[in-house]
């Protein structure tokens, strides 16, 4: 049940012009378990190690993610393997064992969701958060489930781990928007004997033109730079560059996409336009977090990287009571925060939650 409002003095809730309408009320289930002290929105990595801190803090924690349980690693290309040797994707000190110098997206699958029941955490899967409404100490957070049905929690504290896999960076060309154009790489082999372009020049470009290079498609890369880019594992760097010079992989650098037709791409290169023969595009450009939303929750951005204004030492952001964690510290800087490191933001926010809360503070 929803705790009765205190008598302190209500501080306004920040809103912007892009908070999203509510949902319609009239569907709403406020579920009789509905308060918790601490809401976490996202169960990526970092949300998942959120909860365990705050639990571990003596805190009524409930975590909501609008997919599976790691959802944006279940999405990663099926074949991949990690870059990071296992210890370092270690959340709750549990230990992540594996025969392999590095982890694949399975193991990982298997690790996260042993960690999630390891420590009972009560996680609702497939509940997409729409709207937090509220302040400091009660906040109020509608869900939308998988059959429409929209949900209430209410929440003391709300911790946002919501990632940047969601949202690609679109090219804003014209053809976009043809299914033959994906910006998310699964695997090679509805690709054989096609002609696939590959937009990027970085890790997920690289691995995404190599294994589909390695499964018999015609691949050809469009890169803006001038070369593969600096940032590419150094085990996968070498692979790709040799390739190209091999001339088993065509590469066109300082060059860009300006359309996709459906039998053609046309694009621009330092010798003048050119138009290829093509079936696919997978178009590597990278992701963003999901800045609108954010913005709804009255969290401020930065004006270059959109970061997310917080306190750096225990990452409660502009809002009072709203943290926020993982990848998303990082705007659009998205190479700066990855499992390795995000995995840490629990245990800052736990500490300050535990201050604020004990102290009887909202
Ligand atoms: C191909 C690839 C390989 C990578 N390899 C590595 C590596 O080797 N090592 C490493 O450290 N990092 C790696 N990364 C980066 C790493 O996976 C991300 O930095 C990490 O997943 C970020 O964790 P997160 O918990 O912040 O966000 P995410 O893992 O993206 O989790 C966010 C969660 O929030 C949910 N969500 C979003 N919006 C809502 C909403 N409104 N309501 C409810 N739920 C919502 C999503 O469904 C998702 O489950 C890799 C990334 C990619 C793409």
């Amino acid at each position: 049940m929803p705790r009765k409002a205190s008598n302190k003095a209500r501080k306004p809730v920040l809103k912007t012009s892009k908070t999203p309408e509510p949902v319609a009320r009239k569907q709403a289930h406020a579920r009789p378990d509905g308060w918790t002290d601490v809401l976490v929105i996202g169960a990526g990595p970092t949300g998942l190690a959120c909860a365990i801190e705050a639990q571990r803090a003596g805190l009524k924690v409930l975590v909501i993610d609008k997919g599976c349980v790691v959802n944006s690693l279940f999405h990663y290309p099926a074949n991949m393997t990690f870059f990071t040797t296992p210890e370092l994707l270690e959340i709750g000190g549990i230990p992540f064992n594996t025969a392999n110098m590095k982890p694949t997206r399975q193991e990982a699958l298997e690790y996260y969701r042993n960690v999630a029941q390891h420590y009972e955490l009560k996680i609702h899967q497939y509940e997409w958060v729409k709207t937090v409404t509220g302040e400091d100490g009660e906040f109020r957070v509608t869900t939308l489930d998988r059959k429409e049905a929209v949900h209430d929690y209410y929440a003391r504290k709300i911790i946002v781990a919501t990632g940047y896999y969601d949202l690609p960076n679109y090219m804003n060309i014209p053809g976009e928007d043809l299914r033959k154009v994906m910006h998310y790489y699964n695997e090679p082999h509805p690709y054989y004997d096609t002609d696939v372009v590959v937009v990027g020049a970085k890790n997920s470009a690289a691995i995404a033109a190599l294994e589909l290079w390695r499964h018999g498609a015609r691949v050809t890369m469009v890169v803006r730079e001038d070369g593969i880019h600096r940032h590419v594992k150094y085990w996968i760097k070498p692979d790709i560059e040799n390739r190209i010079k091999n001339g088993e992989i065509q590469a066109f650098f300082r060059s860009r996409v300006l359309e996709v037709t459906p039998e053609a791409v046309r694009i621009n290169t330092p010798q003048g336009e050119r138009v290829l023969k093509n079936d696919f595009v997978f178009a590597m450009t990278g992701y963003h977090p999901d800045y609108d939303f954010l913005c709804s929750l009255g969290i401020e951005l930065s004006p270059e990287q959109c970061r997310p204004v917080c306190d750096p030492e225990t990452l409660e952001s502009n809002v009072a009571g709203i943290y926020v964690a993982g990848v998303i510290v990082a705007g659009s800087s998205t190479n700066e925060i990855f499992i390795e490191n995000g995995r840490f933001h629990g245990q800052l926010i736990a500490a300050d939650l535990s201050r604020k809360l004990a102290s009887g503070a909202a």
